[in-house]
């Protein structure tokens, strides 16, 4: 290729899976017989091998004293939060039903926290029994917590959830900053932290998330370092010292082409300094990290298998058995302003240098059932698993499985 010739941004590369007799391997296992396993497609597999090294990288980086919590809306499957509460400090939910799985995987409620807003009576009842952390985001949420406390004789343990005044630069999704309906304005915590004071609730400290799906290192550091300082400032009006201050996450994974993989060790010096000044000017505060999709996002595939090929007006289709509705991200209905394409590739193929143009689709009457656009792929028939990498976070509990009443999709853990 000349100097002079662009080149085209590709996905990076998914090295995380090998390759053996032309097939990928998955949690140890060649995709065909993965799929003879698991008995259907389509599927997710979820690779144990690669949610625990992910953590260890992790912990190599991190200071020790930042706690590592998972975000469980990322992937809730039980069984996958059950090896997470084995891996991470602590677990992040947003209801009561991510909540029960958590404490059924046996996560210690004292390292439980429960975020989002809307929280209803019945859910904080639950969250006040169980004994976990409830992330305070509104005026109401103190008035019920203080009821629900005296009611059961447990005083309600809570962190205040802050909506700062800046927002994550560079951020997929902005979760703080300017009008949100998350957390509560920086603005009213004067008056939101009295309340708590005068409630009797069991205050413990300030999460702030300001966004998900980060590759830019420099603005995760930036958003944590004012994290902190809006923290160590908000600490002077709390009515007890902070015990907790989760620094939100929001680190990304590439999935389209161009994106490449996030710089952890700046990350990971940013945290050191963090945990340095927070000697004294927090001592008695835990710093915590909450991650989702970067902690399971990339050990995750889903897997369809090809029941029909068709070439229209020159374009090759490769129809799968799977799609949109168990996979709504990767179709670009998730979030995505301009439809991208997710890596893809033939599994059962993977190593196959004879390569065409070609499109996946799932089995919808839909043009919106798009799991790959002309994309370079090996020559596939029917018969063919087609994977989608990348896709461990916010895959199958994220899609519209009952959608055209098609068979739901099985997730394994392997
Ligand atoms: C969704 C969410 C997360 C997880 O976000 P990821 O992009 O998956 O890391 C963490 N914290 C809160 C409060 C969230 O709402």
């Amino acid at each position: 290729m000349s100097v002079t010739e662009r080149q085209l941004p590709v996905h990076a590369p998914m090295n995380q899976f090998s390759v053996s007799d032309g097939e990928l391997v998955v949690g140890g296992e060649r995709l065909s017989l993965l799929a003879a396993r698991v008995g259907q497609t389509p599927f997710y597999a979820y690779d144990r091998s690669l949610l625990r090294a992910r953590v260890a990288e992790l912990r190599q980086v991190l200071p020790a004293r930042v706690k590592l919590h998972y975000a469980m809306k990322a992937n809730p499957m039980p069984a996958l939060v059950g090896l997470m509460v084995s891996l991470v400090d602590g677990i992040d939910v947003a209801s009561a039903g991510e909540l029960k799985v958590a404490l059924d995987a046996g996560a210690n409620p004292l390292e439980v926290s429960f975020a989002g807003p809307g929280k209803r009576d019945a859910e904080l009842r639950q969250a006040v029994a169980s004994g976990v952390l409830i992330n305070v985001e509104s005026f109401r949420e103190v008035v019920a917590l203080e009821a629900i406390s005296s009611e059961l004789g447990l005083r309600a343990r809570v962190a205040v959830r802050v909506n700062p005044d800046f927002e994550l630069k560079g951020s997929g999704m902005k979760m703080g900053g300017g009008p949100k309906q998350f957390g509560v304005d920086v603005e009213q915590m004067p008056a939101l932290l009295a309340d708590i004071g005068r409630a009797g609730l069991a205050f413990e400290g300030f999460h702030l998330f300001a966004g998900s799906q980060n590759l830019r290192s420099e603005s995760i550091c930036e958003a944590q370092q004012k994290s902190y300082e809006l923290a160590v400032r908000l600490a002077q009006d709390a009515p007890m010292p902070v015990r907790f201050l989760n620094l939100g996450g929001g680190f990304g994974i590439p999935y389209f082409p161009g994106e490449q993989r996030l710089d952890l060790a700046s990350i990971g010096d940013n945290l050191a300094r963090l945990v340095q000044r927070a000697q004294t000017e927090l001592p008695e505060a835990s710093l915590v990290i909450e991650l989702g999709r970067y902690l399971v996002g990339e050990a995750g595939v889903y897997v369809a298998r090809i029941v029909d090929r068709k070439i229209s007006r020159g374009q090759v289709y490769l129809v799968t058995d799977g799609g949109l509705h168990h996979h709504l991200s990767a179709s670009g209905n998730f979030g995505q302003v301009v439809r991208k394409n997710y890596p893809v590739t033939i599994g059962s193929q993977a190593d196959s240098l004879d390569k065409e143009t070609s499109s996946v689709v799932g089995p919808l009457c839909t043009p919106l059932d798009l799991l790959a656009d002309r994309m370079t792929l090996p020559v596939a028939q029917v018969g063919d698993l087609v994977v989608v990498f990348q896709s461990g976070a916010y895959g199958a509990s994220a899609s519209p499985q009952g959608f055209l009443g098609h068979p739901v999709c099985l997730e394994v853990l392997v």
